[in-house]
């Protein structure tokens, strides 16, 4: 099982190599524009999932073959909800004391209002949650969380962990067109974050494949709305695409695997992502995943995204649901 990543570019983090300690859609939130397909079933027990010692092992061995100037950010962000690893702190301590790379965790942020949870995102140099709605109304209807997590637990855990927590607190909203995207939507979320005190707010759209049909990116006028009023709040940063790096693969079947588990593409991404080898050996590869179940073609915005299966994306016919092996968001 492969648990650490090679560096790739981040939206926010610059070259982040990727701890993914969780199996794919293990999360406590069923978010209507996830990339990575539905949560079936929710998740909500905090287990290690995967042996701590065995991530642990592969990080070292990742960062002995890569140069520390190769890496930006050593990065917890899950094929699902990488707090829900019941052993993330050890894990993240000792990431601390094996590199001087600053370490970040990408979460939902649902279990921010768990006390040990606080305390095993304290070590990390930033962290970066989801609000992506100032109602519990809304939140209902973008994240539809697991019955637990409530909004009022949700908020709190984030302003309890802002109180105590010295680090980068980087929250992430996405953007929905006609969810969170209108005026009232905006300033509902901008009250919360006056509560919160982030350092940043990151402003994303939905780019890659969500798994919702219906699911549509804010046109530019609602984005400009969505930097106005949070900017009011904190500095917003609205995230870009690097370019990922593939000299380390020698096998293109390898390396379309490698970058669609973890970030679906469209193809024609993806064809220039892959532009160091013959298009016709791209074609083929593509063709042979599909074939062979290791790779879905989902359509969304009119486009064809490649991602890894077995995603559950409700317009899939379910043969291409149940292929073998794939793991992986935001
Ligand atoms: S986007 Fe993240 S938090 Fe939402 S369902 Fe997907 S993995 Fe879970």
């Amino acid at each position: 099982m492969k648990y650490v990543y090679d560096p790739v570019p981040s939206r926010r983090l610059g070259q982040s190599l990727g701890i993914d300690p969780i199996p794919l859609k293990t999360c406590n939130w069923n978010c209507v524009y996830c990339q990575l397909g539905r949560t079936v079933p929710l998740v909500n027990e905090r287990a290690d999932y995967f042996p701590p010692r065995e991530i642990l092992a592969q990080l070292e061995e990742a960062l002995a073959t890569h140069e520390t100037s190769e890496i930006d950010w050593v990065t917890f962000v899950g094929s699902g909800e990488p707090t829900l690893h019941a052993s993330i702190s050890w894990l993240i301590r000792q990431v601390k004391a094996l590199t001087d790379l600053p370490v970040a965790v990408i979460t939902n942020g649902a279990l921010l209002y768990l006390p040990e949870v606080r305390t095993a995102l304290s070590a990390a140099d930033a962290v970066m949650p989801s609000l992506d709605a100032g109602t519990p109304e809304l939140y209902r209807q973008i994240n539809r969380p697991h019955p637990d997590i409530t909004f009022e637990r949700l908020v709190g855990g984030l302003i309890a962990f802002r109180d105590e927590y010295q680090g980068k607190l980087w929250p992430e909203v996405m953007l929905v067109h006609g969810l969170n995207d209108t005026e009232q939507a905006l300033r509902d979320i901008a009250t919360v974050f006056r509560r919160i005190r982030p350092n940043q707010v990151h402003i994303n759209i939905p780019t890659r494949p969500p798994v919702e049909t219906w699911v549509q990116p804010p046109d530019e006028e609602a984005l400009m709305r969505a930097q106005s009023l949070l900017g009011d709040v904190a500095k917003v940063v609205s995230p870009v695409e690097g370019s990922f790096d593939l000299s380390g693969y020698e096998d293109v079947v390898d390396a379309v695997v490698g970058v669609i588990t973890r970030h679906p593409m469209s193809e024609e991404e993806l064809k220039r992502t892959l532009a160091q080898w013959a298009s016709g050996e791209v074609s083929q590869a593509l063709a042979e995943l599909e074939a062979s179940g290791q790779a879905q073609v989902v359509e969304r915005y009119g486009m064809r995204f490649w991602t890894a299966a077995p995603g559950h994306y409700p317009d899939q016919a379910r043969s291409q649901r149940t292929a073998p092996g794939r793991r992986r968001h935001k």
